[in-house]
């Protein structure tokens, strides 16, 4: 499976203008919900983490189920992302073992190492047109501290069965031509894909199943009706025994209490012009997609047609009118010899949801109404999660989603919390300035 864009590709109706959105095959437009109709499962939201739940649902034999979507499928951060399908959540494994102990942390990385392995099955077992998966994720130092490196690896494989290998300076610098990176840590069983392409390749299982979903079609307000939830649109509603809530961060003025829970965090993805092969093979000689140990990291790889796509930085409302500038600017910093190999074609934005505790948010707000959110800049495996444990506890299947119970909705800052959030990158900036300038003097 593969897929090369084609200049005649049009960006989708719908989306933003994406690399992913230029190389998605017409899929045409999903109906709008319209009038009143009922159903055993709404779910709100159709990017991965509603689409992986409607999946899990209809892999159960539930398939009287409606999946709604504001805008279209995977217009969020799922159709907007690096395309990193990489093991873990926000908040690292050791982390995890620190809050809540080993055996707790392992049980959840275990739900992450399955859900890698699902999304695989996924693509094969429906033939989904979203590779080539190129495997391999390399997470490069931009520190020359062997031992800790090295030391941390040990520990994550002894305590997590993670399979990662340690790669000394020389080899990372062989895959990654620039003097920034020291060692570095090779994940082989992450992989890349064409994450737009991955949802839709989803939803059309779910409809084939006899699911359906309906575009254009926002969520204005939940309401009870006895045992039921009914969920309003501007042409209809939906009448439901279990509603699960999968809006991400734009969940504004639908639920004040997972509004309260998150607060948003906007970054950003450049893509180059295609570049030849002599000056990829100086600079990312390497089909591994890569990110660095910085607090504020780059990450990126390189696309089939030989473009670079570049991901890094957060800011707080509009993106720079100077996006692709100062994204290009950022990779010539690692890269200085593709300086007039190649120049940025597009950026964009998108918005994470993030929790204080960098943890998915997944439970029952009340009998019946369920959430499933939170997905950080670490989510293409932890939707698959939270898909897989929503569906599980919604048909009585299994208890997993409890795993998550430590993780709640507390309290992100409210409106401030979109301040706070720039704070802490700076903050993030400036200790990497600091941690570079100490470098430079060793
Ligand atoms: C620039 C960028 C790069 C990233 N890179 C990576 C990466 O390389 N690897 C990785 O693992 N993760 C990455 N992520 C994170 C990952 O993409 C997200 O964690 C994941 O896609 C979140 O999925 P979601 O379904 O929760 O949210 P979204 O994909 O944002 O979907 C939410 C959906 O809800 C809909 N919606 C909202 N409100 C309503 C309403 N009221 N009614 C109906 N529908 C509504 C929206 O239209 C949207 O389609 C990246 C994210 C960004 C933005």
């Amino acid at each position: 499976m593969s897929f090369i864009p084609q200049q005649a590709l049009m960006q989708a109706a719908g989306y933003i203008d994406t690399y992913y959105s230029r190389t998605l095959p017409d899929q045409g437009l999903r109906p709008v919900l319209q009038g009143e109709v009922d159903c055993d499962v709404c779910v709100v939201g159709a990017g991965l983490a509603g689409i992986n739940t409607a999946y899990g649902l209809s892999e159960r034999g539930q398939n009287n189920l409606i999946v709604i979507d504001e805008h279209r499928i995977g217009w969020g951060a799922s159709g907007r992302n690096g395309g990193f399908v990489a093991k873990g959540y926000s908040a690292g494994e050791a982390e995890l073992a620190e809050r809540l102990g080993l055996e707790p942390a392992q049980r959840l990385v275990a739900l992450t190492q399955q859900g890698r392995q699902i999304i695989r099955d996924r693509i094969t077992r429906h033939q989904i047109d979203c590779g080539p998966l190129t495997p391999g994720v390399l997470t490069v130092s931009w520190q020359n501290r062997p031992g800790v490196f090295a030391a941390k690896v040990e520990e994550a494989n002894r305590n997590f069965s993670l399979g990662l290998e340690y790669w000394p300076m020389e080899k990372v610098r062989d895959h990654c031509r620039t003097e920034r990176y020291f060692d570095g840590v090779f994940s082989p069983h992450d992989f890349q894909f064409h994450s737009l392409r991955y949802v839709h390749g989803l939803a059309q299982v779910v409809e084939q199943r006899g699911g359906k979903i309906f575009e254009n079609s926002k969520a204005l307000a939940i309401t009870q009706e006895g045992s039921f939830w009914r969920v309003k649109t501007p042409e209809g509603s939906v009448r439901a025994r279990q509603i699960v809530v999968c809006c991400s961060i734009y969940a504004q003025g639908l639920e004040p209490r997972l509004e309260r829970a998150a607060f948003p965090v906007q970054t950003y993805v450049m893509v180059t012009d295609p570049l030849d092969p002599v000056d990829l093979a100086g600079s990312i000689n390497t089909s591994h997609a890569i990110y660095d140990t910085r607090f504020a990291s780059d990450y990126y790889r390189v696309l089939p047609d030989r473009r670079i796509m570049w991901g890094g930085r957060v800011g707080l409302w509009a993106p720079p009118h100077n996006l692709s500038a100062l994204m290009f600017r950022d990779l010539l910093k690692v890269y200085p010899q593709l300086a007039g190999k190649t120049q940025p074609q597009m950026a964009w934005s998108g918005l994470l949801c993030y929790a204080p505790h960098k943890m998915p948010q997944i439970g029952e707000l009340a009998p019946g109404y369920w959430y499933n959110m939170g997905f950080g800049g670490h989510g293409l495996v932890p939707t698959t999660v939270g898909g897989e444990v929503v569906a599980a506890a919604l048909t009585g299947t299994d208890q997993n989603y409890k795993l998550f119970a430590p993780f709640g909705l507390s309290y992100a800052g409210g409106r401030l919390g979109r301040y706070v959030a720039q704070l802490v990158y700076w903050g993030w900036r400036g200790r990497d300035i600091l941690e570079g300038l100490k470098e430079a003097r060793v």
